[in-house]
């Protein structure tokens, strides 16, 4: 009766996470998506506690009276985190939860080995395959997404940087991290070769993960970040087949599999290849950076834009990561909708990757109610660029760099961009003259129809939204 129980608490948790999953595919219904998903791994964090007995009365070892504390602990940190963080911090957090995953599936493949050998069992092939696996991707998703955290935070590796015979090194650690799985695997009863095998496939994942992801930069980030997401839910889909545990092996086939997806899709969306990602960078080789052409930006008060905006009958916004920064995001649905009034055509194109996580813009965006339809990817947007009479470019960079598709020697060089440049007046809303994150710099800015207009892109907006009610 309790087995039964048990597999059928674990079925309707992995209903649960399938129905959010496919809930969190549109933005009016995420929400109730996200709650599904927690009330899931809610009913599978308890039913594991109940399969281990941990939540039997009276049966409570010192031991899982501690496990019980660290789990309330756990969810403490955890609520109190996440209601913390600032959006513009999201991205980070959420490459520092891959890390977690992958770490936590590391662990709990150790302590079965670990187990494993206090018992004096002999390693078991499949099993021992799984394992291995386990330990190689958890270790991969680990230090990969420590290392994508102090990039996207900016408090490690702010500098691109190059490690010579970057491939060869890959390739060595892979393949030595393989034969320390095959070495375990196949170590029957032999206890100490089991344990070289576990320790090189330990540390070669874990270098792994550093040197793969340290050399990603520019374009390539969101991708990467993407692919560690898809090896976080791997590693526990193999953990739950080491650990005999079905909703472990769903859940994380769940999230290996819808990251790995989104994965393709980036490619596809960045001009890019799996090969292309992982073996060359974008432009990593020849990152000459573009220089300065020597000229300087012209720019303009609020006042003189508002003369040329009142006169537009078509206008563009390009959103971008200082649109985060600013949270001017209600702002800009403010102006959208004084635009409108005034008789011109609005819409929004959408890069991709712009801001820090793939469908920035969109839930910032969905969060002021500017409707889903009026959001436009690059592909919709760039034929029609030569036929719009404002571009305005609000704390976007690296997605308007014109250089990714005329300097071969820039780091973003082919990377999509959206065609802004095109436009017949542009219009940049930034601070002053801060890179975008690739660190280079972008000839849009001197263009001859380009005009910058400085400032925290919120005030200026909130600015030209009160000379439209002034008049
Ligand atoms: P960028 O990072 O290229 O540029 C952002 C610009 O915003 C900066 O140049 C900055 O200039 C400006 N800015 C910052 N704060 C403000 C503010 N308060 N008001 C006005 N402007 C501001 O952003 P993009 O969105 O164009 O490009 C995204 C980049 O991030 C790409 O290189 C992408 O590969 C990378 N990336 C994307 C991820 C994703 O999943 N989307 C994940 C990881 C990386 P200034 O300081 O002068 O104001």
């Amino acid at each position: 009766m309790r087995d039964v129980l048990i597999t059928v608490l674990y079925m309707v948790s992995a209903v649960l996470f399938i129905r959010g999953i496919k809930l969190l595919g549109k933005a009016d219904t995420a929400r109730k998506g996200n709650a599904l998903s927690a009330v899931g791994m809610l009913i599978a964090v308890v039913t594991v506690l109940f399969e281990k007995q941990v939540m039997d009365a009276g049966a409570m070892s010192p031991g899982q009276g501690d496990l019980l504390t660290e789990r309330y602990l756990g969810s403490i940190i955890g609520a109190v985190w996440a209601k913390k963080v600032e959006m513009t911090g999201m991205p980070q957090l959420v490459a520092l939860f891959n890390g977690f995953g992958g770490l936590s599936s590391l662990l709990v493949a150790l302590a079965q080995y670990a187990n494993a050998r206090n018992d004096n069992a002999d390693a078991v092939p499949f099993e021992g395959v799984t394992l291995g696996l386990t330990v190689a991707i958890g270790a991969i998703a680990f230090t990969g997404s420590v290392v994508a955290w102090g990039k996207l935070s900016g408090k490690m590796f702010k500098k691109s940087v190059t490690i010579p015979a970057k491939n060869a090194l890959n390739a060595v650690l892979a393949i030595a991290g393989l034969a320390g799985v095959c070495l375990y695997a196949f170590s029957g009863s032999n206890t100490q070769l089991g344990f070289i095998g576990i320790i090189a496939v330990t540390a070669a994942y874990l270098i792994l993960g550093f040197t793969m992801v340290v050399t990603i930069g520019g374009g390539d980030m969101p991708v990467i970040i993407s692919l560690l997401n898809a090896f976080s839910g791997l590693a526990a889909a193999f953990a739950g087949l080491a650990l005999n545990n079905s909703v472990l092996v769903v859940s994380g086939c769940l999230v290996g599999t819808s990251g790995l997806i989104l994965t393709l899709i980036m490619c596809k969306a960045m001009n890019r290849t799996l090969y292309a990602l992982l073996f060359s960078s974008f432009g990593a080789s020849k990152s000459k950076s573009a220089a300065g052409s020597g000229k300087e930006p012209k720019s303009m008060s609020v006042e003189d834009a508002y003369l040329i905006l009142e006169a537009a009958s078509s206008v563009v916004f390009i959103p971008g990561y200082g649109m985060a920064v600013a949270q001017a995001q209600h702002a800009v649905k403010e102006l959208c909708d004084k635009l409108e009034e005034n008789g011109a055509e609005v819409s929004f194109a959408i890069h991709p990757v712009a801001g820090r996580m793939p469908g920035h813009m969109n839930v910032l965006l969905a969060e002021a109610n500017v409707p889903y339809e009026q959001l436009k990817t690059a592909d919709e947007m760039n034929p029609q660029m030569p036929n719009t009479d404002v571009a305005i470019v609000i704390g976007a960079n690296d997605v308007v760099n014109p250089a990714a598709q005329t300097d071969e020697s820039s780091p973003l060089y082919g990377m999509p961009i959206i065609n802004a440049y095109e436009a017949r007046t542009v219009f940049v809303l930034k601070r002053g003259k801060g890179a975008g994150f690739s660190g280079v710099e972008n000839p849009l800015f001197t263009n001859d129809n380009t005009i910058m207009i400085y400032g925290d892109a919120k005030q200026t907006v909130s600015s030209l939204v009160s000379e439209f009610d002034d008049k």
